[in-house]
């Protein structure tokens, strides 16, 4: 598991999530730890520039 620091697509906090690198290109739902906002997390590994996640809001 690897630790990131990425901000809150709702309330712009930076937090901090646990994200399992092994596990390939994924997707999954984390709440917000500062605002308790359902974020949507997209994880994609690359082979050259490494682990990327995105997050996202629920709504878009
Ligand atoms: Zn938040």
């Amino acid at each position: 598991m690897d630790e990131i620091a990425i901000g809150c697509p709702y309330c712009g906090e930076t937090i901090d999530i646990l994200v399992d690198s092994s596990a390939g290109d994924h997707e999954y739902y984390e709440d917000c730890s500062v605002c308790c906002s359902p974020i949507l997390f997209e994880v994609i590994v690359d082979i050259l520039s490494g682990m990327n996640v995105i997050a996202k809001r629920d709504d878009e």
